[in-house]
């Protein structure tokens, strides 16, 4: 019996599922997680000494490669001089200046502990502000676990097939909306039905959560005008894309403007951050400047702020994006090309540092209607061949694979050759 299979068994006793959160059981996937020791750069190892290529780099944070000298210096410097305070510290406002400076549209932030509360406080600020209740969202996109967002959600509640988790009472999931991603009708025909009473749209502007689905040309700017329209809150939600799409996350590619973005991942460095902010008026709605009550013991640490900071800090010293889509291209289309000779029917996505495949004869994969038609049994046993031979790829066929710094072209190569090696033989 392997170390990982020991660690599951021992796990399961006294931590539901044995993890403490769901995708990491390879619940999708079948078989035992690996139980992760350490990691350096591109590469995990396991509780057994087996070094593995990351493509899931802590399902993001990791966009500079594991234990990033900066970032470790900074925690650990920082750490010296006390934990926590529950005060304010200069940090937070060079922390707040940085995320301004690489995403403008964030007029006034606020920081969280997690990419959950960043996307519930920004629901509850929009419908404090709009005074409406009213949300919509896309199926297939998550958001978080927060009650109103749990609803038709994509990650581990689809992989687990339960979008919509018991527990959240019918008079909450009810104000929830959804409409399907990438059709920009479905939203303008709810819209003309509710449009008075909807305070937000929030949306993951490439879809990470589902795979990875791009939005097709004109989605965005179409959300946008309808917001505008019927003067409800457009949340752009750049927790898994914000720092990794572009510098400047999702809104900078793709050229649009949210009135509130939320913030997680890249953002902490490693750390547990989040962040949400926007225009300086809808942001002045919050406590204690304003009504809408949001708070946290440990909003602001410094350490996360040290981590995160460090992580922006050397994400912007240099031009990173172009590499890092660069080498995304070339990843996904090596995965195109190698499926392509073993014959083995695949579509790819990929944008920024995110890249996505899929087993099936579609062409393009752009709806969540197509996602759930592609074969999550070859992507299974995909998984498997992947990791005896040293690729860890997330453990489901419905998120997005992620790519860091770290990554040389010979690791890609490495990946591609690993691919061609697993597509022959499913
Ligand atoms: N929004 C998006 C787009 C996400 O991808 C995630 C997490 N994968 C979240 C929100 C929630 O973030 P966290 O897991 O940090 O609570």
């Amino acid at each position: 019996m392997s170390h990982s299979q020991q660690l599951f068994e021992q796990a399961q006793k006294t931590i539901p599922g044995g993890v403490n959160s769901p995708v990491r059981a390879f619940t999708g996937v079948g078989g035992t997680p690996l139980f992760i020791e350490r990691a350096t750069g591109a590469y995990t190892f396991d509780a057994d000494g087996k070094q593995y290529i990351d493509y899931v780099g802590s399902w993001g944070p990791m966009i500079l490669g594991h234990n990033h000298p900066a970032i470790l210096d900074a925690v650990i410097s920082t750490a010296q001089k006390g934990l926590s305070f529950g005060a304010p510290t200069e940090l937070e406002i060079t922390m707040a200046e940085k995320v301004r400076e690489l995403v403008p549209s964030m007029e006034k932030l606020r920081m969280v502990s997690s990419g959950t509360e960043a996307t519930m406080s920004a629901i509850r600020l929009a419908r404090g502000y709009t005074g409406r209740d009213k949300i919509l969202k896309f199926e297939g996109c998550y958001h978080g676990h927060a009650d109103s967002l749990l609803v038709k959600a994509g990650s581990g509640a689809l992989t687990l097939g339960v979008p919509n988790s018991p527990g959240i009472p019918a008079d909450f999931a009810k104000h929830t909306l959804t409409v399907n991603y990438n059709d920009i009708q479905s939203v303008k025909d709810i819209f003309a039905d509710l449009g008075d009473q909807i305070a937000c749209i929030i949306v993951e502007p490439v879809a990470g959560n589902m795979n990875c689905i791009p939005p097709v040309e004109g989605f965005l700017e179409g959300l946008r005008s309808i917001c505008d329209e019927y003067k409800s809150v457009f949340i752009i939600d750049e927790v898994m894309t914000g720092f990794r799409v572009a510098l400047g996350g999702a809104q900078a590619h793709y050229n649009v403007k949210p009135d509130l973005t939320t913030l997680g991942k890249v953002i902490g460095g490693g750390m547990p951050v989040g962040a949400f902010g926007g225009k300086a008026e809808i942001m002045d709605y919050i406590a204690p400047v304003g009504p809408v009550y949001q708070a946290g013991t440990l909003s602001g640490n410094p350490i996360a702020m040290a981590a995160g900071l460090a992580a922006l800090n050397e994400l912007s010293s240099k031009d990173y994006h172009t590499e890092l889509a660069a080498k995304t291209k070339q990843i996904a289309e090596g995965f195109k090309a190698a499926a392509d000779r073993q014959k083995v029917p695949l579509a790819i996505n990929y944008v920024g540092a995110m890249f996505g495949f899929f087993f099936t004869e579609q062409e393009q994969v752009n709806t969540f209607a197509q996602v759930m038609q592609c074969d999550t049994a070859k992507f299974n046993k995909f998984f498997h061949l992947m990791l005896e031979e040293g690729v860890y790829l997330a453990p489901s066929a419905f998120e997005t694979g992620f790519l860091s710094t770290a990554h040389s072209n010979a690791d890609i190569q490495a990946t591609i050759e690993a691919a061609e090696r697993c597509f022959a033989k499913l």
